[in-house]
């Protein structure tokens, strides 16, 4: 029996910051098909998987019957886009929903909204498979990441490069507090607003830091952690806008991001960055670049005096470094199965610029590698040498293949999923699925996940998600 539940969403963003919400609600969608359904993360919701698969499930799903009470809104940002400034960006195919258990349960594609310029407010079956992939994907890795409850087909052709059928996906994040959402904020000239968004974020958040700076530092932290945990696993965003950081620290806006198979520093997949800025290796560098644009959103909370607010960011910026490094180090540790007694942090240095240089000079894959260590693979030429002396320290072979995954979205396997997806056949989709939720084990049958794709996806490309 699968009658109606009452869900109880709840709205402190938008009563707590009216200025920067505005109500909306969801297109029509005359004719829902689930695609894909996050069953554990509808349990963890409190949301019955069986409700939500019916009619009136996917009315609410797709924001076309809302519960009792119930104001979804697009939220208002700013952002730095590839370096340039635009005051306006906000939810332009995009409406929160409401809270759940803390919670934020977002739409993407939604239909048009203020927001949307010359935009359509539409997404297509392709890109809100991908986010709901790779950002379950890196959930299963450990690493803090928006969640993906379902993506629907909404029956509806939508133009892009060709026709593509349209999709809403339903999102989940800690919230979409944005480090564009500060920049916004601060550009009203509102003090009064930014220093509410400020004790939104610290409630939701950091409920144990003390005031704006406390936030910033823990802001600073959380990202330091998160970029050291793509750097470890190979993850490149490809569009890290400021509108596209959060405040929590979650990784946020799957669009042309994906996993680097060889190792090079310099790799970059999206169409649309030409000039590499949103590299692999200049991850930490524009992290840091994006938070001092936090910091100069919020200076006006820091102190009264300018001089003195500065140097307050200033000094918080700079911890990033360390926070960072320390995460990189203790991140390498493991991979390396290795423990503080085995290898000292000076030691760890220098072993792993000597293996990271190795890597890239071979073209060695990321990702195999560090099974292929643990399986006890002896190397050649440089690479030999390097394991000979790696061997030596005494690495823990199990603890390795508990944190180096096994399975990745693999770009090829991800746009073999998407295409048969787009095509009407699911099994692709549901293959890869089940290979990336459970990245570390083992399993029969599952070689080809494992992988690098072929040569000739050398050239890979990813386009911005729409
Ligand atoms: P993104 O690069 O996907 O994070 O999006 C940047 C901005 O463009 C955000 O304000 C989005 O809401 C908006 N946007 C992206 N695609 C569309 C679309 N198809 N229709 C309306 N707005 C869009
Ligand atoms: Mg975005
Ligand atoms: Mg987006």
């Amino acid at each position: 029996d699968v009658s109606a539940p009452v869900i109880a969403l709840a709205h402190r963003f938008a009563d707590e910051l009216p200025e920067m919400a505005v109500a909306w609600s969801a297109a029509d969608v005359a004719a829902p098909r689930l695609l894909v359904l996050n069953e554990p993360l509808a349990a963890e919701l409190g949301l019955d998987p069986e409700w939500l698969r019916t009619d009136d499930g996917l009315r609410f799903l797709t924001g076309n019957a809302l519960p009792d009470g119930a104001k979804p809104v697009a939220q208002a940002y700013a952002g730095h886009q590839f370096g340039g400034y635009s005051p306006r960006l906000g939810d332009g195919r995009a409406l929160l929903l409401g809270e759940l258990g803390g919670r934020d349960l977002h739409l993407k594609g939604s239909g048009r909204t203020p927001f949307a310029r010359g935009g359509d407010g539409l997404a297509a079956v392709g890109p809100m498979l991908r986010e709901y992939v790779i950002s379950e994907a890196m959930h299963a890795l450990g690493i803090p990441t928006t969640r993906s409850l379902a993506v629907i087909a909404t029956g509806k052709s939508i133009v892009r490069e060709n026709l593509a059928p349209g999709a809403i996906l339903v999102r989940v994040a800690a919230s979409h507090l944005r480090v564009g959402s500060f920049q916004f904020a601060r550009a009203t000239g509102d003090d009064e607003l930014l220093r509410r968004l400020a004790g939104h974020a610290i409630a939701r958040h950091y409920p144990q830091v003390d005031g704006p700076l406390g936030l910033y530092r823990a802001v600073v932290g959380a990202q330091a952690e998160l970029i050291a945990r793509w750097m470890l696993t190979g993850f490149i965003h490809g569009v890290m806008n400021t509108d596209n950081m959060t405040i929590s620290g979650e990784t946020i806006d799957y669009g042309p991001c994906a996993f680097m198979d060889a190792f090079d520093p310099a790799t970059v997949f999206s169409s649309i960055d030409e000039g590499g800025r949103y590299a692999y290796g200049n991850q930490p560098g524009i992290a840091q670049w994006n938070l001092a644009r936090l910091a100069e959103a919020l200076l006006p909370l820091f102190d009264d005096d300018q001089e003195q607010a500065i140097g307050r960011a200033t000094e918080a910026l700079s911890e990033f470094r360390g926070r960072y490094a320390a995460a990189t180090l203790t991140g390498f540790r493991a991979k390396l199965g290795l423990t503080e007694r085995d290898v000292d942090d000076a030691a760890l240095t220098s072993l792993t610029e000597d293996l990271l240089a190795l890597l890239k000079a071979g073209g060695v894959d990321f990702t195999s590698f560090f099974r292929d260590l643990a399986r006890g693979s002896e190397g050649d030429g440089e690479l030999a040498d390097w394991i000979k002396r790696w061997r030596a320290l005494g690495p823990d072979h199990e603890a390795m293949n508990r944190v180096n995954p096994l399975y990745i979205p693999r770009n090829h396997l991800v746009e073999e999923a998407l295409a048969a997806a787009t095509d009407g056949d699911l099994e692709p989709l549901h293959r890869l699925l089940d290979a990336i939720t459970s990245p570390f084990d083992e399993r029969p049958g599952l070689d080809r996940f494992t992988e690098p794709g072929p040569p000739d996806f050398g050239t890979y490309r990813t386009f911005c998600g729409t």
